[in-house]
């Protein structure tokens, strides 16, 4: 039950119970496994995207100062593709499917039903606080669950936006929003879920894994880390930069689970790569990038101290070749630029998510395999190359949860390439029909008429039926 403190709704452990319970009736009742009703919730976010698209990029300006043309297209737009989607093929995707079945048995059918899973709880992060909410969401109504969202308590605005607009547009009996931090949401973690998708770092993807597991509920951790950008030389090095460039600082100012977080070039190429770097960004922001409008800010002052931290350490301030200027009062770090950091220094243990990108030197491309492999497995793996067998070994010997050849993000957008981690960098994935299949039981059913009833399967177990 929420309770009256002195001024506020206290949402606790019995809140949440309250909740859960209410959602469950309503996913007994059979109201959101319709295809109709699946159907009209897509369509109505659609139409609240349309309706509210100033609104929604205002909340991420006020969040993160997000450029509005980045908002339009990595939240608004993205969410509504993702929408078309679903909607062009949940048709589709909800028809069982027919499977082989075997000579024991013959005569029979079989299919695979896909049967949504229940009472779902989705938990985002606040760097991209639109998309990644509501990406999860489609997936699960599109599987007709009932559903919390729990938006991220650091985006306040965007949180407060998805509060407010969700019940004006969607099913309110069937989706809920439930706003706040580390209270609310251990409150929601006591309850019995049929799965949990949380989007987050590591550290809190534990805490919540350790709660699914008391409910023996599945999870899909949708996590980070150190993401690498293998640099070889030979390369269009002005369309490679460009996309360096766009992944890292025109994704919220490389606050983006999938930004490079370094690079690993040659010696003989790291100077190129770097004079490069300088000119395409001195071209995109100015030469005061401080005070480009292009540009996010960092999102509190916890995350600018955390990056500073980093560029602030003795073995490491010394290697800025590019930027290094801060600005404490509006939360903005520059685009800077590291070379040849020392593999023990911070920057190099944790995920930057932030705009410091340091370069790593190695004498032959091929030590990059290793170098990566040596460390936590990363959500994303990037290679420059034009050599058709560096591009095979990448493929082959890096383990990652996506890999882009000669670009950056980009698998992302495609939605026939599931999205997620391996390792530490997540478990489960989403995006396209893997949303779906997210928030979806795999029911096998077997049909058998009364035929073929083989004797072998009754006792007596006389060796002699084995010669039947
Ligand atoms: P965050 O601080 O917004 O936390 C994520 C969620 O966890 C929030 O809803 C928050 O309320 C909740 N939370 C925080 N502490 C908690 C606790 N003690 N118990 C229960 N819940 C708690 O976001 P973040 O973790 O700073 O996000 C950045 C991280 O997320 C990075 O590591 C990034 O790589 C990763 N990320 C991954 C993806 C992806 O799709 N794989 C996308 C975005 C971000």
């Amino acid at each position: 039950m929420a309770t009256e403190g002195e001024n506020q709704t206290v949402f606790d452990v019995a809140a949440a119970s309250m909740l859960t319970k209410e959602l469950r009736d309503v996913f007994a009742s059979g109201k959101t496994r319709s295809y109709e009703w699946r159907i009209s919730q897509l369509k109505s976010m659609i139409k609240m995207c349309d309706e509210h698209e100033e609104d929604i990029a205002d909340a991420l300006h006020q969040d993160l100062s997000k450029p509005k043309l980045e908002s339009i297209v990595y939240e608004i737009t993205m969410l509504k593709n993702s929408c078309t989607l679903a909607i062009k093929e949940l048709k589709q995707w909800m028809v069982p499917e027919k499977a082989k079945t075997s000579l024991l048995t013959f005569p029979s059918s079989a299919e695979i039903v896909s049967e949504p899973l229940g009472v779902v709880l989705i938990i985002s992060a606040w760097n991209y606080p639109f998309l990644l909410s509501l990406d999860p969401l489609v997936g699960a109504i599109s599987a007709g669950n009932t559903m919390v969202l729990k938006p991220s308590e650091l985006s306040p605005a965007t949180s407060s936006l998805l509060a407010k607009l969700l019940p004006e547009y969607l099913d309110i009996s069937s989706i809920k929003v439930v706003e706040g931090a580390v209270s609310e949401t251990s409150a929601l973690l006591e309850q019995k879920w049929d799965k949990i998708f949380y989007t987050g770092n590591g550290r809190v993807g534990r805490i919540v894994m350790a709660a699914a597991a008391k409910h023996l509920t599945p999870v899909v951790l949708e996590l980070g880390g150190k993401s690498p950008v293998v640099v070889d030389s030979g390369i269009d090095l002005q369309i490679a930069t460009r996309r360096i460039i766009a992944g890292k600082w025109g994704c919220n100012n490389g606050q983006a689970c999938i930004s490079p977080d370094y690079i690993i070039t040659t010696k003989d190429y790291a100077d190129k790569l770097v004079d490069s770097l300088k000119k395409e960004l001195e071209a995109f922001y100015g030469k005061n990038p401080l005070e480009s409008k292009d540009l996010s800010r960092i999102v509190n002052s916890n995350h600018f101290s955390r990056l500073t931290k980093l560029l602030d350490e003795d073995k490491v301030s010394g290697k800025i070749v590019y930027g290094g200027e801060r600005d404490e009062a509006n939360l903005k770090i520059a685009p800077t630029i590291l070379l040849d950091v020392p593999c023990d220094s911070l920057i190099m243990k944790e995920e930057i998510f932030g705009p410091l990108l340091p370069i790593l030197i190695v004498s032959k491309i091929e030590e990059s395999w290793d170098a990566i492999n040596s460390g936590t497995k990363p959500l994303a793996a990037y290679l420059f190359t034009n050599n058709k067998k560096l591009k095979e070994q990448f493929v082959m010997s890096v383990s990652a949860g996506g890999v882009a050849i000669n670009d950056i993000a980009m698998h992302l957008a495609v939605h026939t390439l599931p999205f997620g981690g391996v390792g530490e960098s997540g478990t489960g994935s989403y995006h396209g029909k893997f949303s779906f299949d997210a928030f979806t039981h795999k029911k096998a059913v077997l049909y058998r008429s009364f035929m073929g009833d083989a004797a072998l399967r009754h006792p007596p177990y006389t060796l002699g039926k084995l010669r039947l």
